[in-house]
């Protein structure tokens, strides 16, 4: 495996970076997770945009363009003659010394990993989810903005972690409010009657790309996505649920806190919504 660093590609063995980077010693950095589908990138102008957007929060300088990332992403796959993939894109700080200002770190990293995931086995697409809500909460977008995808994901890990724990894949985190926020590395739908509906970034949710590509689908389908606070209620009550995700695209959720959601299989307009997915993912790519 071919792994970009700073302008090379390496092997994996010798794809290392500085202790001093300030990714590593304080999480100051960005990240995106992309895919790659039959030699296409799906909807990468959209990921870069969302790093564009996460560095100028952080004011971060990215360390190419826009143009030239998306090179080194094409260049990735290719170097690992991917055709179906999942690239991992971060950018750090970069190194500098010992402390929180970020003056020392004269330029910020960039390291592209092209590899492939399967987040769940194939049946949980076929048969649904089984999830639960975690006692830690997402960090308050007061605090730290939850549209900026940056190295910072301890809350999330501890999410993770405590889903684990308890024999589940994926967990709800709710915000400080007690308000249903997202999942770990998910966005979370809602299905009642015909009505869809989404947490708010304001709620403490990433604005997922794979969650605005279901926004779009709703409005092509004539079921627009309505963003409004949701509660544990709300979900335990839907008819439908369903998680969105680069890595996990779209899984119907069949139960939530031992409670059975609709008739505990994937809903009608969840693979609905699915299937639109899978349309959108073989037209919508950069060829690499
Ligand atoms: N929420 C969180 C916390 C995530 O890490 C992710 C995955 N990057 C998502 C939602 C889904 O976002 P996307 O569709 O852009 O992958």
């Amino acid at each position: 495996m071919k792994i970009y660093i700073d302008g090379q590609f390496v092997d994996k063995e010798d794809a290392k970076i500085s202790v001093f980077d300030h990714g590593l010693l304080y999480g100051d950095g960005i990240f995106e997770g992309i895919r790659l589908y039959q030699g296409c990138v799906f909807l990468l102008d959209e990921h870069l945009k969302r790093l564009e957007l996460s560095a100028k929060a952080l004011l971060l300088d990215l360390p190419l363009s826009l143009e030239e990332i998306s090179n080194v992403v094409c260049e990735s796959c290719r170097q690992n003659q991917l055709v179906d993939g999942y690239i991992r894109l971060i950018v750090t700080r970069g190194v500098g010394s010992l402390g929180l200002s970020t003056r020392s770190c004269v330029k910020s990293s960039l390291v592209v990993i092209a590899d492939t995931i399967q987040l769940y086995p194939p049946e949980i697409y076929r048969e649904g989810l089984s999830i639960i809500t975690v006692p830690t909460r997402r960090i308050a977008p007061a605090a730290l903005d939850p549209r900026i995808k940056s190295l910072n994901y301890l809350n999330n890990v501890l999410a993770k972690l405590e889903a684990e724990q308890m024999g589940a894949l994926e967990a709800i985190m709710l915000n400080n409010e007690g308000y249903v926020a997202e999942c770990t590395g998910d966005n979370l739908f809602i299905v009642q009657g015909n009505r869809i509906i989404t947490p708010d970034p304001s709620s403490g949710a990433l604005r997922g790309i794979t969650r605005q590509a279901i926004m779009e689908i709703g409005e092509e389908l004539a079921m627009p996505v309505e963003e409004r606070n949701l509660t544990r209620y709300d979900v335990w009550s839907a008819d439908e649920c369903f998680l969105t995700g680069t890595a996990a695209e779209v899984i119907p959720v069949v139960k939530v806190d031992a409670r059975v959601i609709g008739k505990g299989k994937p809903g009608k307009i969840t693979l609905k919504f699915l299937d639109a997915f899978h349309q959108r993912v073989s037209q919508n790519g950069t060829k690499i």
